[in-house]
């Protein structure tokens, strides 16, 4: 965005009608985002509405994202878990993910743009000259802890995926005899409930 077309921004909050920060396809939240949650305190509050997303193709990557849930008012959209539909507003707004307190300006590295069109607050509002800085070195901010998270994501993954199957295979090592033979029976038992159904 050059300086000469000026970004012009208010959010609307609850009077907003698109509610179109809410329903965006994922929101992103960042290494970043679990670290400030853990020093303020919110995160046992807040980790239940945040899920990891695994890539379904090649050019997608590993994420932290808000989990969704369907809108009471149009069970064919999904929004944004923490969106509190009656009263139109963020349940986490006093410590909302990066992604969304920059939103819906967003730096891609090279270039700062408005990512979301419908966004009806766009244009609503003269952004003062220390505001619009303010908004700029945000968007960078999140831009470089998105970057972060998604290199940062596949590793810590492994770490605690391998510790997992560690700790089941040694689980199942010091399995008592007694143990090892129920745990047949049920296997057996399931893997015949299968080829039944
Ligand atoms: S965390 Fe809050 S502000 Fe961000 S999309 Fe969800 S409901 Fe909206």
């Amino acid at each position: 965005m050059s300086d000469k077309k000026k970004y012009s921004f208010k959010c609307l909050e609850q009077k907003c009608t698109t509610r179109s920060c809410h329903i965006r396809p994922y929101v992103n939240v960042t290494i970043g985002d679990i670290s400030r949650w853990t020093t303020q305190g919110h995160l046992q509050n807040i980790l239940n509405g945040v899920a990891l997303s695994l890539p379904d193709n090649e050019k997608d990557t590993m994420r932290l994202e808000t989990r969704r849930k369907p809108l009471e008012k149009d069970d064919q959209q999904t929004a944004c878990f923490f969106y509190h539909e009656d009263s139109n507003g963020c349940l986490i707004r006093y410590s909302r993910p990066i992604s969304c307190r920059t939103y819906p300006l967003e730096f891609n590295g090279e270039k700062f743009y408005v990512s979301d069109k419908n966004c009806p607050g766009v244009g609503e509002d003269e952004v003062t000259k220390e505001a619009l800085r303010e908004a700029k070195e945000l968007a960078e901010q999140e831009f470089e802890e998105r970057v972060e998270t998604v290199s940062a994501l596949p590793g810590l993954y492994s770490i605690i995926f391998g510790q997992m199957l560690q700790q089941s295979a040694e689980a199942m090592q010091n399995l008592s005899e007694e143990d090892r033979k129920k745990l047949d029976e049920i296997m057996s038992k399931d893997k015949q409930e299968e080829s039944d159904e």
